[in-house]
């Protein structure tokens, strides 16, 4: 029988905010339950992309919900011809809340790039570079939702796609065009382990694209948790507009045993990392945090020590969501509450900490939440 045990909808936040927030932390369970074992005994809840009421931004914007699908004893929300219930009960006004599918089943991203806005009113916006799939992430997060980190091998594609590549597979799929139709460049991959390496690849291809266009990107923009030295910051703040360095922190706590030795650097190494940003000039420090698995308390303390050191301008939230059956434990008991989130949102505007606006976001926190 279920475990779940949901706190009844509160007051605090509205009805439709609750349950997008709640479908990342329970996940959906479809018609036909998907889940699949691989071959270490974990069970993979694959993702559903769910274009939700609360995602559209500014009415225009909106990008899906990704969702776990897992199995209906482990959830209170069910998806069914257009419809989501929790409870046996239906939430959301739409009368059809569609579903954007995937690729062959495959991550929209695993061509070396995405589209993050297809399927959309405006699908061209966005262009998200993702150049690896090899399955062997210097990054070893047990909370990553990618199927292929470094949990398996991808079977049957490339795993790495260079600039010329992913280029001719824009301009194969959609058109020459289409270049000159994007507005914003993402460049979010599984990381290098090598900051040359990594700052090679998103010169080339800022140089390749702008070939087809007469004009700039509105925003050319990297997570750039490779590069670490005052060499590399430099040769990234010639490259990437605006000038954002934009770092993957996740958690506080637990750090190594959380990401592995590359990624789970100390704090202590990550003040130094992000001086050197500042020092070299950069205009805004980004961080990029994963709600759900520090303690209040832990995020508290640490965030103020950052906003303290000036060493954060802004952050950019998205909420744990576990995507395999090894990841439910990561989250903290105290995320079960949409109050700890709502706590978190209060903290950052407490120090005055801007938050990151993304159109598009699909486990971020609702933009109508920010509002609270
Ligand atoms: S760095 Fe990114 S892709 Fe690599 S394991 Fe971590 S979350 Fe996954």
């Amino acid at each position: 029988m279920s475990q779940y045990n949901l706190p009844d909808l509160n007051s605090l936040v509205e009805d439709q905010i609750f349950h997008t927030i709640n479908l990342n932390i329970w996940g959906i369970a479809v018609k036909e339950s998907q889940t699949r074992v691989l071959t270490n005994g974990i069970i993979n809840y694959p993702e559903i992309n769910l274009l939700l009421p609360t995602c559209v931004y500014n009415g225009k914007y909106a990008v899906a919900r990704k969702i776990p699908t897992v199995p209906s004893n482990d959830t209170p929300y069910k998806f069914e011809n257009g419809i989501i219930t929790y409870h046996g009960k239906r939430v959301f006004d739409e009368n059809h809340i569609p579903v954007i599918p995937l690729q062959n089943g495959n991550p929209r991203n695993f061509k070396g790039y995405s589209l993050s806005f297809e399927g959309t009113e405006s699908p061209f916006v966005e262009l998200r570079i993702n150049p690896k799939n090899t399955g062997n992430c210097p990054g070893r997060c047990l909370f990553c939702h990618r199927i292929y980190s470094y949990r398996e091998k991808p079977k049957f594609t490339q795993s790495y796609y260079t600039p010329t590549e992913i280029i001719n597979s824009i301009i194969k799929d959609y058109g020459e065009n289409t270049i000159r139709k994007i507005s914003h460049v993402s460049i979010i991959t599984e990381l290098y382990g090598n900051e040359n390496k990594f700052i090679e690849f998103i010169s080339q291809i800022k140089k390749e694209l702008e070939k087809f266009r007469n004009d700039y990107f509105e925003s050319f923009g990297a997570c750039s948790q490779d590069v670490r030295t005052l060499k590399g910051m430099q040769k990234l703040y010639e490259i990437i507009n605006p000038k954002k360095y934009s770092f993957t922190l996740e958690t506080f706590t637990r750090r190594e045993e959380i990401m592995g030795r590359y990624k789970g650097i100390s704090m202590l190494e990550v003040k130094r990392i992000l001086k050197n940003a500042r020092k070299i000039g950069f205009k805004e420090i980004k961080i990029n945090y994963v709600c759900g698995i520090d303690s209040y308390y832990d995020f508290e303390k640490n965030l103020t020590d950052l906003k303290e050191l000036d060493l954060i301008d802004s952050i950019g939230i998205s909420i744990f969501t576990a995507f395999f059956s090894d990841q439910l434990n990561l989250r903290h008991s105290e995320a079960y509450n949409i109050d700890y989130y709502l706590k978190i949102v209060k903290l950052i505007k407490k120090l005055g900490i801007k938050f990151y606006k993304p159109n598009c976001y699909e486990m971020g926190i609702p933009l109508k939440f920010l509002e609270y």
